[in-house]
């Protein structure tokens, strides 16, 4: 996957400061190494990782750090806001007004996905209850009118285009004008797909801008582009003003530090990401989950969200276990079954703790999902005294030789069971947290 080599080597990073005996310059320099050479060989341009570096370095000292305090988290802390700062600039994204017609442009380069996210967009508010319309106003690529047009009956949405008129300002304002009238709440304009050095294409780009009056014009990124990616954003960026960006293939196996680099260029907020060729791979962009997930921290909110939001039955259980922030090896068991039999796997097994840096992927969720397996399997051999402990991780450090028999039972290495003991004290810590959020509390309160 796209960013998937990076997030396995940041959380490798991560992860070996966290076996340290004693955090001290040297492991420390060490750490900060690694992370700025996985950046860098991920095509994150150079200079924003220099800035990283400096800034991390800057806000810990180790020598200042008061006792008592835990240099590992404070480190990480760090960390995980310096890598947030890279692609976000607190700047609230532009959203549409109900009942108001909003017009919005979707600019791009060639082949970045453009076309098929207009209609990933218009789909997403139209399931959300809005009153969409797609227009296309590229005329120069031969095909593009069929493949919105296309791409718009599939989802149901009503399509503007001219076969005969070869003027996208043209088009792109009587497409406007039409959806206008008919009072469509929000209409998306498609443009031709170009690159830097097209000058008139940047010109028509500026004046179908000029014309149409957009109130947000979206630059579309496609993650699989290198380090030319950033030179592009400057050129769309120098010409429009981009409100917001969607980055796509998502789902793919480049480097994508590139347009990491791209998004830090243009400042813009990313608003969705793209995941997949198909309308319904398309979700709602949050940094802060974005990065744990990459670094394979888990998305606890989003985990949650998303289990409610799949399958009502689930919840219960899920609410359940985890009621008072109790939750054993067998509640985790339980859990993998119900993962098992979600349909929608891939996008819950990223959530997870210890599986972020699989995510999106779908020849990863295959993986995913073996490993679950197997880690169910191991469980299997388990007796209930570790299935029901309260706290399995403890009673596991305390006797290791469960450890043993467990690998014996499962005919699986040593290895593998202390593994899936790290996996269950993530989840566990994870239960913990959840504790905490309110909307959980309130969901508590329902079922009981
Ligand atoms: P445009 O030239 O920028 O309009 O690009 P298109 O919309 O025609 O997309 C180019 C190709 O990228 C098509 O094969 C799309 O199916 C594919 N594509 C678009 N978005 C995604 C995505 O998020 N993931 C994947 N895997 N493919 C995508």
């Amino acid at each position: 996957m796209v960013l998937g080599d990076l997030g396995q080597r940041l959380s490798s990073a991560l992860r070996q400061l966290s076996k340290e005996t004693v955090i001290n310059e040297k492991v420390f320099d060490d750490t900060l190494g690694k992370i700025c050479r996985a950046l860098l060989e991920a095509d994150v341009n150079i200079r924003l990782v220099k800035r990283l570096r400096e800034n991390v370095k800057q806000a810990i000292n180790l020598e200042e750090i008061a006792v008592g305090l835990n240099k590992r988290q404070l480190i990480l802390q760090v960390v995980i806001k310096e890598l947030i700062r890279l692609i976000d600039f607190e700047v609230k994204p532009w959203e549409p007004v109900k009942n108001k017609c909003n017009i919005v442009m979707f600019v791009g380069l060639q082949g970045s996905g453009k076309t098929t996210t207009c209609t990933k967009y218009a789909y997403y508010y139209m399931k959300h209850g809005w009153k969409t319309a797609l227009v296309c106003a590229d005329t120069f690529r031969a095909g593009a009118f069929d493949q919105l047009q296309q791409n718009a009956s599939k989802v149901r949405i009503p399509f503007y285009g001219s076969y005969t008129e070869s003027d996208p300002v043209v088009v792109a304002m009587n497409g406007v004008e039409i959806f206008r009238k008919d009072k469509f709440e929000l209409i998306i304009v498609d443009t031709s797909g170009r690159h830097a050095q097209e000058e008139s294409l940047f010109e028509e780009m500026l004046e179908i801008s000029n014309s149409i009056k957009p109130d947000n014009i979206i630059f579309v990124i496609d993650a699989s582009i290198g380090q030319a990616c950033e030179l592009h954003a400057q050129a769309f960026k120098s010409k429009v003003d981009i409100g917001s960006i969607i980055v796509t293939k998502l789902d793919g196996h480049a480097k994508g530090g590139g347009a990491l680099s791209a998004i830090a260029t243009t400042k813009s907020p990313i608003i969705f990401i793209g995941t997949g060729e198909y309308f319904d791979d398309f979700e709602v962009f949050k940094t802060k989950p974005f990065i744990d997930k990459l670094l394979g921290i888990g998305d606890i909110q989003g985990l949650y969200d998303k289990i409610i939001s799949l399958n009502s039955e689930h919840d219960k259980s899920f609410i359940i276990n985890a009621k008072d922030g109790q939750f054993t090896l067998r509640n985790m068991y339980e859990q993998f079954q119900n993962f098992m039999k979600m349909g929608s796997f891939g996008q819950v097994i990223s959530m997870i703790p210890g599986f972020g840096t699989e995510f999106m992927s779908k020849n990863d969720e295959q993986k995913s999902q073996a490993r679950l397996k197997k880690m169910m399997c191991i469980m299997d051999s388990m007796n209930d005294i570790e299935l029901d402990h309260i706290d399995g991780a403890k009673l596991f450090k305390s006797q290791p030789g469960r450890y043993t028999r467990v690998a014996n039972g499962a005919g699986v290495s040593l290895c593998d069971v202390k593994d899936l003991i790290v996996q269950y004290s993530q989840f566990y810590k994870m239960m913990e947290r959840m504790k905490g959020l309110s909307k959980f509390g309130n969901m508590q309160r329902n079922i009981n």
